[in-house]
C-alpha cells in the first residue's frame, strides 16, 4: 500500500478509493494518534457520501476512546477556526475541496487549527499500515455525539474584528458570491450582510452534485458568474471552491483575478497600512509580490507548493504577515494561519472601503505580466532531468530550487516542475514583455524536448 496522505488529506473517488472501511480505519488511526479522551471536532461539506464517510470516521474515532463532537455542514476554515477558537484536541473534515463530485476526503486538522504536518499523517499512515491502533475497553466508550453549536457565529464575530465594519458598511457595495453550490454559502454572504453590502447569490442552494460550475473557481469556471456580476452591476464577486478556503476575485467590469494577484492586493494594503513582517508563499506564485512589497521593505518567503507547509512556516516565523497560494487561497493569521475565503473576501472590502477605489482600479495598479502556464506530459525521472538541465541554462541568474526550479530574471520568471500528483512537467512563466515570455518559455521546451529524445 502506498502513502495515503496526499499534499491535502487523504482524497479519492468515492466507493472507490475512499471507502467506508478506509475512513473507518482513519477514524481508529487518528483516534488513537489524539488519544483516548482526546474531544475531537468532525464536519464535512456538502459532497456526495459526506456523511457515509463521516459516519465511519466516527466509527472509528469512538473505538479508539475519543469524545466527538458533530460540527455538521461547514468550510474547512471554519473547523479550523473552532478546533482552536473552542480548544478541542483536534478536528476532522470530510471534503475534497476543488476536486470534482465524484471526489471525496479526509483532512486531520491539529489542536492550532492547521492541518496536521506531514510527519503526524505518518504517524497516523503508520498506524494504519501496522494495525497497531488503540481500543478503549466497552466501558470508556461515548455514548452521544452531540452537535456542537454557535461555530458560524463565532467564526463570523472573528472576521468581523479584523476589518473596519462601519467604513465597509458605508460604501453599500454590491456583493456577488458565487460558493459553487456548497458550504462557502453559510459563511460568506453572512460575513458580506454584516458588512452592510447588498448581496446576491450565485449556485447558492447546496447540491453535492455541483449543478451549478465545477467546484474548483478559474477563468473557465467563473466565466458565467463574471457575466452575472457584469449585469447585476456588483462592485465584487467571488467564487470560492468546494470547502471555501479559496477566493477568487471578479471585478465589476466582470474580469476574473488570479489569486496571487488578489493577494498582491491585500498584502501591499496590509505594508501601506505599517503591518510588518514576512510574507509567505510558494514557488508557482507570481514574483509580483516581491516587486510590490519591495518598496515597504518588506520580504517573501518562498516554499514548495502546498498550503500546509505554508501555514506551518507562518506558525514557525512569529513575524509572518500573511501567506497566499496562487489559486485564491489567502492566509491571514491574526484570524486563523490557514486559508480563508470568507475572511479574504472581508479584507478585499475593507481595501475598497479604505483606498476608496473600484476593484478594477486595484489590479490594474499591479505591475502588468503577459502569463503562460503549460505542461508536458512525461515521467517524474525525465521531468526532474528537465529541472536540472534548466538550473543549468539559467546558472547566472538568481535561482530557487526548493520546488522544482524557478528562475528569476529581470522583469520575467519561470517555474519549471514536476507535478506532485500527475506524470507532466509544469511550466509557469510570467514577463513584462510578450515577446520575451515566448522566448524563455520556447527555451525551456527545447530542454524538454532533448530530455524526451534521450530516452
Ligand atoms: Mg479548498
Amino acid at each position: 500500500m502506498g502513502r495515503l496522505f496526499g499534499t491535502d488529506g487523504v482524497r479519492g473517488v468515492i466507493n472507490i478509493d475512499l471507502t467506508p472501511e478506509l475512513a473507518m480505519k482513519i477514524g481508529l488511526a487518528a483516534g488513537t494518534f489524539f488519544g483516548e479522551d482526546s474531544r475531537i471536532l468532525i464536519g464535512r461539506d456538502v459532497r456526495r457520501g459526506g456523511k457515509m464517510l463521516q459516519k465511519a470516521v466516527v466509527a472509528g474515532l469512538l473505538s479508539a476512546g475519543v469524545k466527538v463532537c458533530d460540527a455538521g455542514l461547514l468550510p474547512t476554515p471554519t473547523l479550523q477556526f473552532a478546533v482552536k477558537h473552542f480548544g478541542f484536541d483536534g478536528g476532522i473534515i470530510i471534503t475534497a475541496s476543488h476536486n470534482p463530485p465524484k471526489y471525496n476526503g479526509i483532512k486531520v486538522i491539529a489542536a492550532d487549527g492547521v492541518e496536521i504536518s506531514r510527519e503526524d499523517e505518518a504517524k497516523i499512515e503508520e498506524i494504519i499500515f501496522s494495525e497497531k491502533w488503540f481500543r478503549a475497553p466497552y466501558l470508556s466508550l461515548a455514548e452521544e455525539i452531540p452537535k456542537f453549536h454557535g461555530i458560524i457565529d463565532a467564526y463570523v464575530k472573528s472576521i468581523l474584528q479584523h476589518v473596519d465594519v462601519e467604513k465597509i458598511k458605508s460604501k453599500k457595495f454590491r456583493v456577488l458570491i458565487d460558493p459553487a453550490n456548497s458550504v462557502g454559502v453559510l459563511t460568506s454572504p453572512l460575513v458580506a450582510k454584516k458588512l452592510g453590502c447588498k448581496v446576491y447569490t450565485l449556485n447558492g442552494n447546496l447540491d453535492g452534485d455541483f449543478p451549478g460550475r465545477e467546484p474548483e473557481p478559474t477563468t473557465e469556471t467563473l466565466k458565467e458568474t463574471a457575466e452575472v456580476a457584469k449585469a447585476l452591476h456588483a462592485d465584487l464577486a467571488v467564487g470560492h471552491d468546494g470547502d471555501a478556503d479559496r477566493a477568487i476575485f471578479i471585478d465589476e467590469k466582470g474580469r476574473i483575478h488570479w489569486g496571487d494577484r488578489s493577494a498582491a492586493i491585500l498584502c501591499k494594503y496590509l505594508a501601506k497600512k505599517g503591518h510588518r513582517g514576512k510574507v509567505v508563499t510558494a514557488v508557482s506564485s507570481s514574483t509580483i509580490i516581491e516587486e510590490v512589497l519591495k518598496p515597504y521593505g518588506l520580504e517573501v518567503v518562498w516554499t514548495k507548493v502546498g498550503s500546509v507547509g505554508i501555514s506551518r512556516i507562518i506558525l514557525k516565523e512569529s513575524n509572518a504577515l500573511c501567506g497566499f497560494e496562487e489559486n485564491g487561497g489567502f492566509m491571514y493569521p491574526p484570524h486563523i494561519p490557514v486559508r480563508d475565503g470568507s475572511m479574504t473576501l472581508a479584507l478585499m472590502l475593507q481595501v475598497m472601503a479604505d483606498e476608496n477605489k473600484k476593484l478594477s482600479e486595484l489590479f490594474d495598479e499591479l505591475p502588468h505580466y503577459y502569463v503562460l502556464k503549460t505542461k508536458i506530459p512525461m515521467t517524474r525521472t525525465a521531468a526532474l532531468k528537465v529541472v536540472e538541465k534548466v538550473a543549468e541554462y539559467f546558472r547566472n541568474y538568481r535561482l530557487i530550487t526548493i520546488d522544482g526550479v524557478k528562475v528569476l530574471m529581470k522583469d520575467s520568471w519561470v517555474l519549471v516542475r514536476p507535478s506532485g500528483t500527475e506524470p507532466i512537467l509544469r511550466i509557469m512563466a510570467e514577463a513584462k514583455d510578450e515577446n520575451k515570455l515566448k522566448e524563455i518559455v520556447g527555451i525551456v521546451k527545447n530542454l524538454a524536448e532533448e530530455v524526451l529524445k534521450l530516452k
